[in-house]
């Protein structure tokens, strides 16, 4: 259980020293194998923020969300139900990672689409794209039973957007979910800077099958080089 604490804990950095967070806003969750456990990013008084979050930052709490232990202080996120109801409705999902990154709340706010605009320049977040990325359509905070089921019901693949909010990413490790929320901020920056030069051209339906048809599953020994980099950039060991 340690181990994973540390890997939450070091996921919270990594995403929050790519600016992938808005000061404070933001967590991430891992759940316990084999329990009703999650162990979450925790808010209050006496945390630092998610990029400077340390492993005993992350308290653990059950399935409705209740605090079973953690440091004095320190409180569930407000929104833990996104947490929760994913993982109810979802027993495969081990990860969930909840930001607020700018770039791509800019595209909910103007309600332009996220577009399939390259192809080999970045496959993994053309397939990201390509899988569909749902927009849940609320600005509030998700933070009650009824708005996490609500939300984890509208929210059925690997990343979501929601309206004038954030981002949810998921997935079957913790390395997993971050990373796929790194992807969809890329697609976002690149989406936004080809707005700024131009008229953004969609890749060809033809093309776009071509490059993501062939790709595998991603796992963490497909992906750990591509960790290890993000972790290197933003300074973990
Ligand atoms: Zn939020």
């Amino acid at each position: 259980m340690d181990e994973l604490r540390a890997q939450v804990a070091q996921a919270c950095r990594v995403i929050g020293g790519l600016g992938l967070t808005k000061a404070a806003t933001g967590h991430i969750s891992a759940r316990v194998p084999g329990t009703n456990t999650i162990l979450i990013r925790a808010r209050g008084p006496d945390e630092m923020g998610v990029r400077y979050t340390n492993p005993d930052d992350v308290i653990a709490v059950d399935m409705d969300g209740k605090k079973l232990d953690g440091r004095e202080g320190l409180e569930a996120p407000q929104e833990v139900f996104i947490h929760t109801w994913l993982y109810k409705k979802r027993p495969e999902l081990a990860s969930v990672v909840h930001a607020h990154p700018a770039t791509v709340v800019l595209f909910t706010i103007v309600n332009k689409p996220l577009l399939p605009i390259y192809g080999a320049y970045d496959p993994s977040s053309l397939k990201l794209l390509a899988e569909g990325i749902p927009t849940y359509p609320r600005s509030i905070t998700v933070s009650n039973d009824k708005l996490g089921e609500e939300f984890a019901n509208s929210f059925p693949g690997r990343a979501c957007l929601m309206r004038g909010h954030g981002i949810t990413t998921c997935g079957e490790s913790v390395q997993e979910a971050a990373l796929t929320a790194i992807k969809l901020n890329e697609l976002a920056e690149m989406n936004y800077r080809a707005q700024l030069l131009g008229d953004p051209q969609p890749i060809p339906d033809d093309e776009i099958a071509h490059i993501t048809g062939g790709m595998k599953k991603s796992s963490n020994k497909r992906s750990a080089p591509l960790w290890r980099y993000y972790c290197s950039l933003v300074g973990e060991k």
